[in-house]
């Protein structure tokens, strides 16, 4: 049993080097300049979150056929990020399936390998473009039995969805579905992206969980690392899903958020 809690993935910052992985990069389009789209998780926080440099946003979503995000949860995405950033020009959401590329774990590299041989959006002068893919496995890295790791934010505009582990979760009738939990998940690892908690988005006061990377010590708040649903007779107490609390919040107001 797991509960009502499930714990998050925690965002593999920095795991990527430009330098050392550059001349891998194999036979990559020369005319397609990917240097600003292959950064650390939060560094283009600001560049998310306000309209100074970019005045709209392209969200492409890759997705192992089988694997395809519940309309609703992009749906509840894009209200997450209309209530959040400043894109005057609006927020694009563009989606495809793949064939699986793998049928083994995955490791973050492999995951890197296919966003380089997929992904066919890049910031262009006035849209910063953000990449998703969606697997049909789980982290390589996901070992323990008790916690799941759903996603992971990887780079400055890229992150991941375990789509597997989460369907499988939502199958289990704990009271919580594969739409919540999909939901979570994705507002959850697109907060890093805008620089939760402390990583490119300074904190406006101290609500870090040193303990647990980069995420926030209010409980029940969605960048808390486990996230956890009120689910049963808890839903008539009010919203069952995590949200940011005022904390969050207030850090992305003030790195141009609102
Ligand atoms: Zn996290
Ligand atoms: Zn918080």
């Amino acid at each position: 049993m797991i509960g009502k809690k499930l714990v998050l993935g925690i965002a593999f910052f920095s795991l990527f080097i430009i330098s050392s992985c550059k001349n891998d990069d194999g036979p990559a389009d020369p005319e397609i300049d990917r240097t600003a789209n292959l950064l650390a998780t939060g560094d283009s926080a600001n560049d998310l979150l306000s309209d100074t440099t970019y005045n709209s946003l392209v969200l492409e979503i890759v997705s192992v056929r089988g694997f395809e995000l519940r309309s609703s949860s992009v749906q509840n995405l894009t209200n997450f990020l209309n209530e959040r950033i400043n894109k005057p020009g609006g927020i694009r959401v563009i989606q495809r399936s793949i064939d699986a590329p793998q049928n083994e774990d995955y490791s973050l590299q492999q995951i890197a390998n296919i966003e380089r041989d997929q992904r066919q959006n890049y910031n262009s002068e006035d849209e910063i473009a953000v990449y998703l893919f969606n697997a049909n496995r789980k982290s390589e890295e996901d070992t323990d039995p008790d916690s799941f790791t759903l996603g992971a934010a990887y780079r400055n505009t890229s992150f991941v969805l375990f789509g597997s582990v989460i369907q499988d979760l939502g199958t289990r009738n704990n009271g919580v579905s594969t739409e919540q939990i999909e939901s979570a998940t994705l507002q959850h690892e697109f907060a890093h992206l805008l620089g939760l908690v402390d990583l490119g988005t300074p904190m406006q006061t101290d609500h870090l969980d040193e303990e647990n990377g980069q995420h926030c010590n209010v409980a029940n708040c969605l960048m808390n690392f486990q996230i956890t649903f009120s689910s049963g007779n808890m839903n008539m107490m009010g919203s069952s899903d995590p949200e940011l609390d005022p904390l969050c919040i207030a850090d992305l107001q003030a790195n141009g958020g609102r």
